[in-house]
């Protein structure tokens, strides 16, 4: 094992290989508020990638409802039970050391999946705590849509108190899932034909089809559970970060890097892909005017998955505001109360860049923002707020402008006797 700095934990990190970083890093952000769980992400990368026989049971990108569904089932409850078992000093977070790149949400205290005592790791061949899901486990993607949590100990009853914000009694949300392409992932560290690699160019994590031969470690070894095994194949398959339209080889892009399939779908409008440069140690470039260093690193709402598995995850979650706080500290990490906070009261910038998402399916290198008028002021959740019609430009990665939108979106109002005529 040798030691690599995870920011994420704060500290530095036991990891089967020396760290080896591009030079930017394919990453995404999703606001679970607005998800809707159409599933349109789902099916744009199923139909694209995962159509064929044999790939029946593989759903690349995934929305599954939080806290009982899951794909595979229970993967997420499986692994922070083994990770729980294999911190039998308990797991925990100094947030006083919180702030800065190097230490975002504080220092975590506990072991990753790469640190697991050789005594939990099963079989003894595994280098990674993990474990492999059943075939049943993979059979049901959507198990326990739009169930929410009801009143404690009764089954099917709704709180009696009805619902009303900061926290819901009664809830559940929806989590959309792909491969995260980690900086340090569980998947490679496993693999013992080294048919894992992180591409250099843009850090996306692929499976070399020809090295593998389907022991199936990798599947064991991510904590997602997003590489998976093709019985007529016999050899694992993940999610390749639709890496040819990153390229700027999709036609449609016209030569410009484009937003994956399931972002380009996405009907709620709650995703935004791109590339975020890489300092020579991994960290985060300063990068200010891009979108998603805005969002992870200044506003800092969007979190990371399940940071205290170690991966160091490139996919980030703005929380939802309705959940329990106790679940989404779990699920995110300490950083999830000021995200709300900072998101149920954003500034001029943060609405501003929350336009951005979906607007083009163009990877939005860089944003400005030109002031416009005030449309209002109000009170919003018991605080000043005033509303600005701010204009942000999104540009592209040779600095050409891609698009710009307002603060305030378009109204259009169907005429009479249009009205009603679907
Ligand atoms: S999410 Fe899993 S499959 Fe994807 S890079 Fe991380 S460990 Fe590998
Ligand atoms: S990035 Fe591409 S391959 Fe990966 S889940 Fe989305 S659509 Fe599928
Ligand atoms: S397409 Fe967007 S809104 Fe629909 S389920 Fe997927 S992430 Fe959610």
């Amino acid at each position: 094992m040798t030691k690599v700095y995870n920011w994420q934990l704060g500290r530095d990190m036991d990891y089967p290989y020396e760290g080896a970083y591009p030079e930017q890093q394919f990453a995404f952000v999703f606001n679970i508020n607005r998800c809707i769980a159409c599933q349109s992400c789902t099916m744009s990368c199923k139909s694209t990638w995962t159509f064929s026989k044999g790939q029946e049971h593989m759903w690349w990108a995934n929305v599954e409802t939080k806290p009982y569904g899951g794909y595979p089932q229970w993967w997420d409850v499986k692994i922070l039970k083994l990770l729980e078992d294999a911190n039998p000093e308990g797991m925990s977070w100094d947030e006083s050391t919180a702030g800065g790149e190097a230490s975002p949400y504080g220092n975590y205290e506990g072991r990753t999946i790469f640190e697991a005592p050789p005594t939990s790791l099963f079989p003894d061949s595994s280098r990674v705590l993990g474990y492999l899901p059943s075939d049943e486990e993979w059979n049901s993607p959507n198990i326990y849509e739009d169930n929410p949590v009801g009143r404690k100990g009764e089954k099917g009853k709704y709180h009696p108190t009805g619902e009303s914000l900061p926290v819901h009694n009664t809830w559940f949300f929806y989590l959309a899932r792909i491969c995260n392409h980690c900086t340090y992932p569980g998947c490679l560290a496993a693999c013992p034909r080294k048919a894992i690699y992180k591409r250099p160019d843009d850090g996306i994590v692929l499976i070399d089809q020809e090295q593998c031969r389907g022991y199936r470690k990798c599947v064991e070894a991510c904590p997602y559970k997003k590489a998976m095994y093709r019985g007529n194949t016999r050899v694992s398959e993940k999610c390749i970060g639709c890496y040819p339209r990153v390229e700027g080889k999709d036609p449609e892009g016209g030569g410009q890097a484009m937003e994956t399939r399931c972002m380009a779908a996405c009907i709620g409008q709650i995703r935004m892909q791109g590339l975020v440069k890489l300092e020579e140690d991994g960290a985060w470039a300063e990068d200010r005017m891009n979108p998603l260093y805005y969002l992870v690193h200044v506003a800092k709402v969007a979190l990371p998955l399940y940071p205290q598995l170690g991966t160091q995850p490139n996919g980030y979650y703005i929380p939802p505001r309705w959940v329990p706080r106790p679940y989404l500290r779990q699920m995110f990490g300490p950083g999830v109360d000021r995200a709300i906070e900072r998101y149920s009261h954003p500034d001029r910038e943060l609405l501003a860049v929350l336009q951005l998402f979906r607007r083009d399916h163009r990877i939005i290198f860089r944003y400005e923002i030109e002031e416009g008028p005030e449309i209002y002021r109000t009170k919003l959740r018991g605080k000043p707020f005033t509303l600005y019609n701010d204009t942000v430009i999104a540009y592209g990665k040779n600095g050409e402008e891609l698009f710009r939108t307002t603060v305030e979106e378009p109204l259009h109002v169907r005429s009479a006797p249009l009205q009603n005529s679907i």
